[in-house]
């Protein structure tokens, strides 16, 4: 090839940054899933890649939780932010920086920075304010914004606040959003959340609060510049950690490197934030805008809406213990359709774990090393009559827009092909040309299916391609070689069973 040399493509992903009020649950493990999946699957096509998660600490929220812990704002956000890493760490989510908003010096000079952009652009300015305020969003709504007098999002019924805060110019950015977010400059996944974005905007924007009170605060939070009896809020904040976590303040060499964002991957509760305040804060300030949002749904709980109330709170950390990663993530992307709303249920994990983790993946591996491993060659050849069951294009367009489900899907329908030909094949009953055709089929299939399994259950796949002798590495590796050779050590079934 004539073009070579070390230049690789960046891609910089992000999952949302939660509050860290509490332990995570379930639906910051699947958001962490679905990150990572898109992470790991660019790496392979050979994008250098940033992933930046972190801990939203700043709010009132946090405030609250530990008054009524009885301990410091900090002991909890410290106490609960090594949950959230927990977390990350043990699903595999790839990140580069972990960015704790409070802790964070550098995250705290950026905030900084950003506010005095907008203001220089004359974005922010001081009014007098009377409006209704849900703690829990840390949002102000409109009478209209309301159901039933309650916040949408909590059910409750939203605090009179009055007092002078500053406010963003957001109604200045009213065409430019529309007209970003219609071309698809900033894409907006899925394609009804966008139109849903589009009527708001087209609505009409009002002007946001950026600040509150250092006393509403409990003089927790960022000063705002030159004014110290403001605390920046929360949105304001928090969002920043995008671009601090990638050196915006401090290391401007890897910021201009990675800004802007390929993707924010955020929860549908939080859209409006992220798809209206925050590239509107970036166009203030002269920063780029990302280049997508990818929007998902809500879990339930066996039909119910998850809460603590009801108790019904399911801890990704405990479904770990008893399931490893690996299933867990599969379980998420396999019956989480991308961006709907979907059901969490202990037993649909079990099942998919059983039927096709170990029915199909592991007991594809477990049959086609036992033979090989006994022919005992390490060189096979053969007519690729396999290759054309697997629709790499198809594969590889579903992963570039998202639709991880479905490229899971196809993936895992190749699984079922390469059993349905032992199967047919019957390489037990073979020898020689014949057998040695099969396998090679086989064992490439193999090679294959562990790269394209690879971002979804990496730890499997890292096994399956240690024990053909391979390497995950590039996408490009799912052609068909014209042989097979490796060194081929049959180890311990990828899964138990379960129940
Ligand atoms: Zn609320």
């Amino acid at each position: 090839m004539a073009v070579s040399g070390n230049f690789l493509a960046g891609f910089y992903i992000t999952t949302s940054i939660p509050y860290v009020n509490a332990a995570p649950h379930i639906g910051h493990a699947l958001e962490f899933a679905q990150a990572d999946v898109i992470a790991r699957y660019r790496k392979l096509v050979g994008y250098e890649v940033n992933l930046v998660t972190g801990a939203d600490e700043n709010s009132l929220k946090n405030v609250k939780a530990a008054e009524a812990a009885g301990i410091s704002v900090e002991e909890l956000c410290s106490r609960n932010a090594l949950l959230f890493r927990e977390l990350a760490d043990r699903i595999g989510l790839s990140y580069t920086a972990f960015v704790r908003s409070s802790v964070s010096e550098a995250h705290r000079k950026g905030v900084g920075e950003l506010w005095r952009r907008c203001a220089e652009n004359g974005d922010i300015y001081k009014k007098r304010y009377k409006g209704l305020y849900c703690v829990g969003c840390e949002a102000f709504y409109t009478e209209g914004e309301l159901v039933e007098g309650k916040c949408p999002e909590h059910k409750t019924k939203p605090d009179v606040v009055e007092e002078d805060n500053y406010f963003f110019r957001l109604s200045k950015y009213q065409e430019s959003l529309e007209r970003m977010i219609s071309k698809d400059q900033f894409r907006i996944m899925p394609e009804s959340r966008k139109n849903e974005i589009l009527s708001f905007i087209r609505a009409g924007l009002e002007d946001f609060s950026v600040s509150r009170s250092a006393g509403r605060a409990h003089g927790w939070g960022i000063p705002v510049p030159g004014d110290p009896s403001q605390t920046i809020y929360v949105w304001f904040d928090a969002l920043a950690v995008y671009i601090t976590g990638v050196g915006f303040v401090g290391d401007e060499e890897h910021f201009m490197k990675t800004w802007p964002a390929d993707v924010h991957v955020v929860g549908k509760g939080i859209i409006r934030f992220h798809s209206v305040y925050w590239p509107a804060m970036l166009l203030s300030a002269g920063i780029g805008i990302p280049k997508a949002l990818f929007v998902h749904g809500y879990f339930t709980v066996n039909g119910e809406k998850m809460s603590k109330s009801i108790g019904n709170v399911v801890s990704p950390l405990n479904m770990m213990n008893k399931y490893g990663s690996d299933s867990l993530r599969y379980y998420f992307i396999r019956d989480s359709p991308n961006f709907e709303d979907s059901n969490f249920s202990e037993g649909a994990l079990v099942n998919r774990h059983n039927k096709e983790l170990l029915g199909d993946l592991g007991n594809l591996v477990n049959r086609v090393l036992t033979i090989a491993e006994k022919d005992g060659k390490s060189e096979f050849s053969g007519n690729a009559e396999m290759s054309k069951k697997l629709d790499m294009a198809e594969f590889r367009f579903r992963l570039d827009n998202g639709h991880l489900h479905e490229a899971l899907e196809l993936a895992m329908a190749f699984v079922r092909e390469c059993n349905a030909y032992v199967n047919s094949k019957e390489p037990w009953k073979l020898k020689g040309p014949e057998l040695d055709s099969v396998l090679y089929n086989l064992l490439e299939s193999l090679r294959v299916i562990s790269i394209i399994v690879y971002p979804f259950v990496p730890q499997s796949a890292e096994k399956i391609a240690g024990m053909l002798g391979s390497e995950i590495k590039s996408i490009e590796d799912c052609k068909f070689r014209g042989s097979f050779s490796g060194r081929i050590t049959k180890g311990p079934h990828l899964f138990e069973k379960i129940g």
